[in-house]
C-alpha cells in the first residue's frame, strides 16, 4: 500500500535503476547514503556497486520490507537502515548519495546535503523534471531562478537523465530527471545570508531591471534600516573576513520561509525626526543608485546576472556600507 503524501513512487524499470547507479560513478570503496529506499529496487544494485550503504527511510513499513529483503544474503552486513526523517537525523559519513527521494523534500534535502560535512564526492539525486532544470539553468534560461544561484553557489550541477513517469509504480503526475550535484571545494568567501538576501530581492522581479527592483519603496526601506542599525552599532567597516564564521553557515539556504521581512515594523518615527528622515531617505536611495551606476548594473535584469556579477554586486553594496542581513 502506497501513501501519497511520504511520495512512495517505487522506481520499477531495471535498466533505469542499473543505468542510474553506472551513471553515479561508485566506487567499490564508497560508503553511500540512500535516501527513501522504499521496497529496496535501487539498495540492492548500490550494495553491490559500493562498500556499504545507509539507508535512511521514514516509513517503518518499508523499512521492515527492506530488511527482509536482505535478511540472510550476503549483502545484509554491509546495509544500515536508519529509520528516520531525513530532514531531522543527523546524517553519518559518506561518499556518495544515490536516491530516488519524495519530492516535497527536495529543496530542504538539497541544502541540507551541501551544508553537511565532510564533503562528499557527488550526490545523484532523482528530482521532479522542473526542479531539476532550476537547478542547473544558467542567466538567461527561462528557469533561471534563485534556486539555481543559491546551488551553484555552493555545487556543480548537471542534468544526467531524463526518466518518464511510467517508469514508477505508481506512476507519478509529472515527469523526473536524475541530476549530479558535486559540492565546490573551498566555498566563495561570501556572507550567505547576505547573498541570500540581494538575490531573493533581485528575483522577486526577474525581468525587471535591477535599477527599478532597487527604486522600490519596500527594498530601501528595509535596506535603509539595515543601514541605521549597523551605523548604530558602529559596524558599517565590517570586513569580509568577520563573516568567515557565517559564511560557512549554509542552513538558512534551505529554508522555505516567505521572504525577507520586508514589512514594517510598525514602529514610527518620532515627529520631531520625521523632515530630516526625508532627506535621510532622499540620501540613502542616492546612495543604493549610486551603487548601481559604479557597477553598471542599473540596465542589467536579475534573469541575466552570473554569479560573478552577484558577488560583484553584493561587493560594492558592502563596500558602501549596505547589508542584506
Ligand atoms: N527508492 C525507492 C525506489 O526508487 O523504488 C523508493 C522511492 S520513493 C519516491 C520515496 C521513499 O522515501 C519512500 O519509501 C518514502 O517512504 C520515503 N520517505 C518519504 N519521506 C521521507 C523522509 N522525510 N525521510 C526519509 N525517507 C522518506
Amino acid at each position: 500500500s502506497f501513501h501519497k503524501s511520504k511520495g512512495q513512487h517505487i522506481l520499477k524499470n531495471p535498466l533505469l535503476v542499473d543505468s542510474i547507479v553506472q551513471k553515479a560513478g561508485i566506487k567499490s570503496t564508497d560508503v553511500i547514503l540512500e535516501i527513501g529506499p522504499g521496497t529496496g529496487n535501487l539498495t540492492k544494485k548500490l550494495l553491490e556497486a559500493g562498500k556499504s550503504v545507509i539507508a535512511v527511510e521514514l516509513d517503518p513499513r518499508m523499512v521492515l520490507e527492506l530488511q527482509r529483503r536482505f535478511q540472510g544474503t550476503p549483502l545484509s552486513n554491509r546495509l544500515k537502515v536508519i529509520q528516520g526523517d531525513v530532514l531531522k537525523c543527523d546524517l553519518p559519513y559518506f561518499d556518495i548519495c544515490v536516491a530516488n527521494i519524495p519530492y516535497q523534500i527536495s529543496s530542504p534535502l538539497t541544502f541540507k546535503l551541501l551544508a553537511h560535512r565532510p564533503l562528499f564526492r557527488a550526490a545523484v539525486i532523482m528530482f521532479q523534471r522542473e526542479f531539476a532544470m532550476r537547478l542547473v539553468a544558467q542567466p538567461g534560461d527561462p528557469l533561471y531562478c534563485r534556486l539555481s544561484v543559491n546551488t551553484q553557489l555552493l555545487a556543480r550541477v548537471s542534468h544526467l537523465l531524463k526518466v518518464g513517469k511510467n517508469n514508477f509504480r505508481p506512476p507519478p503526475k509529472v515527469d523526473s530527471s536524475v541530476v549530479r550535484i558535486e559540492p565546490r571545494g573551498p566555498l566563495a568567501p561570501v556572507n550567505f545570508k547576505e547573498w541570500d538576501g540581494l538575490v531573493r530581492i533581485c528575483f522577486n522581479r526577474k525581468n525587471k531591471t535591477i535599477g527599478s527592483i532597487f527604486r522600490q519603496k519596500s527594498v530601501l526601506s528595509i535596506l535603509e534600516k539595515n543601514y541605521r542599525t549597523l551605523q548604530a552599532l558602529q559596524l558599517t567597516e565590517k570586513a569580509p573576513s568577520d563573516d568567515m564564521e557565517m559564511a560557512l553557515d549554509v542552513s538558512t539556504l534551505g529554508e522555505t520561509l516567505g521572504d525577507l521581512s520586508m514589512d514594517d515594523d510598525g514602529n514610527d518615527d518620532d515627529d520631531m525626526e520625521m523632515d530630516d528622515g526625508d532627506a535621510k531617505r532622499a540620501d540613502f536611495k542616492e546612495k543604493v543608485l549610486a551603487v548601481l551606476k559604479e557597477g553598471k548594473f542599473e540596465e542589467k535584469r536579475s534573469s541575466k546576472l552570473t554569479q560573478a556579477d552577484f558577488m560583484h554586486l553584493l561587493s560594492l553594496f558592502n563596500k558602501a556600507g549596505i547589508h542584506f542581513s
